[in-house]
């Protein structure tokens, strides 16, 4: 995220009376270098250099993030949610092997902008589509590698 926009963010949070200490600060920082982490992951990265941040901010700091819609919630890993800090649709690929999640460029036939206005003219007609996701998994080229697939099994030399 630019910095432009990370200062559009925390003037944001400040507007709806949220107070912006150095460990939300560095949620929302850690956030934005790369999505796609769960409430727990957050956690363990931060925690080393701030002893006394506590789930409970991690999980709070999100929930604000989310209500004011500058995080979206991904639930392609079973029974985990993952922050997005890109809310505009996209697609995501996930590797089931080494669990990376991956944004996917939408081709321009598949545009997520506009899928839900086609579905709605076509074979969803006459319902109001709230939200749209598309989560496309099997392995990354990484893990479709014989070696890596042994070595990270444990099964390698
Ligand atoms: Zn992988
Ligand atoms: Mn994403």
């Amino acid at each position: 995220m630019a910095r432009k926009e990370r200062e559009r963010l925390i003037a944001r949070l400040r507007e709806h009376g949220f107070k912006l200490t150095p460990q939300r600060q560095a949620i929302i920082e850690l956030l934005e270098e790369r999505g796609h982490y769960s409430a727990e992951d957050i956690y363990k990265r931060l925690q080393q250099d701030y002893p006394m941040l506590s789930r409970a901010t991690v999980y709070n700091t999100l929930e604000v993030l989310k209500e004011l819609g500058e995080v979206a919630e991904l639930k392609i890993k079973p029974n985990i949610v993952l922050y997005d800090p890109e809310t505009e649709p996209h697609y995501h690929f996930f590797c089931r092997r080494c669990g990376k999640v991956v944004d996917v460029e939408p081709l321009p036939e598949c545009d997520p902008e506009e899928l839900p206005a086609r579905l709605t003219a076509g074979p969803l007609r006459g319902y109001k589509i709230e939200g749209m996701e598309v989560y496309i998994y099997g392995l990354c080229p990484r893990c479709r590698r014989p070696s890596s697939r042994m070595a990270s099994s444990g099964e390698g030399i």
